[in-house]
């Protein structure tokens, strides 16, 4: 399972392929990116399978390339490894793409919520609850970040959680609770990952997220705050790495 973000002036599905790649070593089931293409949508594929099944049905059926993206690969834990339970998972009419390792402990309580305010699932993953809670926040407030904090103040459990709305272009928002995250720094450019290995090859320069922290990268920096919202210090290191 891994995780890896991207914000800056370069198309993203290459990065996000190649990072998803270095993560394989985890072990992963499915795997699945979006990017925010050049026209402003936001566009997605996963599939069951090695990430190879994903790069061959991306070759046979291309997809537009965009500025901001996240990738995902995926160890099942709520449903079996199918296309539909690969991440990301969409919401906010296809506008909002989530993605997350972990487990939201108490995912049956708020699918109970959102259900029985209409909402409709396309999958059987605790991950798809956060992904339509984000959507439902996000309409209320038309802030991302705020929305974003809302949701993750609500979730029990473990979580690197990413997330990204077609209409907060340049944005990509994520926390972490019991379950690791990192900052990449570039040069106009940011990333995310579940660990180091996810954008070593474009920069050494990392931060830390703490236990219990949002982070918002665009390319211009990156902001880490607390779930309240308070600002936080980030802890800078270099990545060591003999490749
Ligand atoms: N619990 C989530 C799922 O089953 C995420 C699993 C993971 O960490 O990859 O979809």
């Amino acid at each position: 399972c891994g995780i890896v973000g991207y914000v800056g002036p370069r198309d993203s599905q290459a990065i996000l392929l190649a990072g998803l790649a270095r993560l394989e070593y985890r072990g992963y089931d499915s795997a699945g990116i979006a990017v925010i293409d050049g026209a402003g949508e936001l566009d997605m594929r996963k599939r069951a399978g090695k990430l190879q099944v994903l790069r061959d049905d991306l070759t046979a059926h291309p997809m537009p390339d965009g500025t901001t993206g996240i990738g995902h690969t995926r160890w099942a834990t709520h449903g079996g490894p199918t296309d539909a339970n690969a991440h990301p998972h969409l919401a906010d009419d296809d506008k909002l793409a989530v993605i997350h390792n972990g487990i939201i402990e108490n995912f049956s309580e708020l699918k109970a919520e959102l259900l029985s305010e209409g909402y409709t699932f396309r999958s059987e993953t605790d991950t798809e609850v956060a992904a339509v809670l984000l959507g439902r926040e996000y309409q209320a407030s038309g802030d991302l970040v705020a929305a974003f904090r809302t949701v993750v103040s609500r979730l029990d459990g473990a979580f690197t959680l990413l997330a990204m709305h077609r209409d907060q272009p340049g944005l990509v928002v994520g926390a972490r609770r019991n379950s690791p995250l990192v900052i990449g720094l570039g040069e106009g450019e940011n990333f995310l990952g579940s660990d180091v290995a996810a954008f070593v090859e474009h920069t050494r320069n990392a931060l830390a997220i703490g236990q219990d922290e949002i982070v918002a990268i665009t390319p211009a920096g990156v902001e880490v705050t607390d779930f309240s919202g308070a600002p936080v210090e980030v802890e800078p290191f270099e990545v060591v790495w003999d490749a």
